[in-house]
């Protein structure tokens, strides 16, 4: 079965490079028209023309605090004023700063909280309204294997994620009389700026953990989200799809 998404929008946090830069363009090879919302508006804006140019969608580049719940709102606004709904909410923006939790300010607690879960309710919250109007919608967070497993330097960092898959759990068991599914998507160590700031010894260690000795590319993640995004998954909700190269079985 070809997956086609002509006649969709989907709005995808964090688009701007990244994870996200690849999912949208994975949906956009499936023919959904795409809003990238980031922090980074002129990356943002170039990751629209090229994802247009490309792939004869329409785009529309947004900036986004994911932490502020009135930015959230007017980005919201701004895509359904643009595309006239959202079929589509990949809650993909996130952050890392890791250190030891004896080190660890509440104030990096915090940053990393308010980014990559309450981001994820925000929107959710704001796009999943729209959602309910049109008794349609399909929502997909970014959530990562160190929500599953914990892991030393990043108390915040999984605690947020360990977070975002139980808020995926309640928005999936909220949303599903009205034909709303809500899935998560778990990536162990996948290829971007996030991991390359990495020291290249950590990098080495990590991949000797990792069963298919390799990082993951960003595309991995995207053929799931596509997957779930796609009439294919229509009857999955409340799920955690693991990415990982064998990592957590
Ligand atoms: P990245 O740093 O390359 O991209 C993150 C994007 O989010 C950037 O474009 C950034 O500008 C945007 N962003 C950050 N703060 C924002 C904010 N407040 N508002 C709006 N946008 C904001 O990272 P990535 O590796 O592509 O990560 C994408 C997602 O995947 C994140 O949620 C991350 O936690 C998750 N993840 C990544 C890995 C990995 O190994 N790279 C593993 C598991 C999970």
């Amino acid at each position: 079965m070809k997956i086609d998404l002509s006649g969709k929008t989907a709005l995808v946090t964090g688009g701007a490079q990244g994870i996200g830069k690849a999912i949208a363009e994975a949906l956009a090879g499936c023919g959904c028209d795409i809003a990238v919302a980031d922090l980074k508006a002129d990356t943002a804006w170039t990751t629209a023309e090229q994802i247009r140019e490309k792939h004869k969608v329409q785009t529309f580049p947004v900036s986004v605090d994911v932490s502020q719940y009135g930015s959230v709102e007017d980005c919201v606004n701004k895509v359904t004023g643009n595309f006239g709904k959202i079929d589509i909410l990949v809650n993909n923006a996130g952050v890392t700063k890791d250190t030891l939790m004896i080190r660890m300010s509440p104030e990096d607690f915090d940053f990393v909280l308010n980014i990559n879960l309450k981001g994820t309710f925000n929107f959710s919250r704001c796009a999943g309204a729209a959602m309910l109007k049109q008794k349609s919608g399909r929502i997909i967070n970014i959530a990562s294997i160190i929500g599953l497993i914990g892991n030393a330097g990043q108390a915040n960092y999984a605690a947020s994620k360990g977070g975002v898959i139980a808020l995926t759990k309640t928005t999936a068991k909220e949303f599903a009389s009205r034909n709303i599914t809500c899935n998560a998507v778990a990536p162990g160590f996948i290829d971007t700026e996030m991991t390359r700031k990495l020291p290249e010894n950590i990098r080495e260690e990590m991949i000797k953990l990792i069963p298919m000795k390799k990082y993951g590319l960003p595309e991995d993640v995207a053929g799931i989200v596509l997957f779930l995004s796609s009439d294919l998954a229509r009857y999955v909700t409340g799920q955690v799809i693991v990415v990982d190269g064998g990592m957590v079985m």
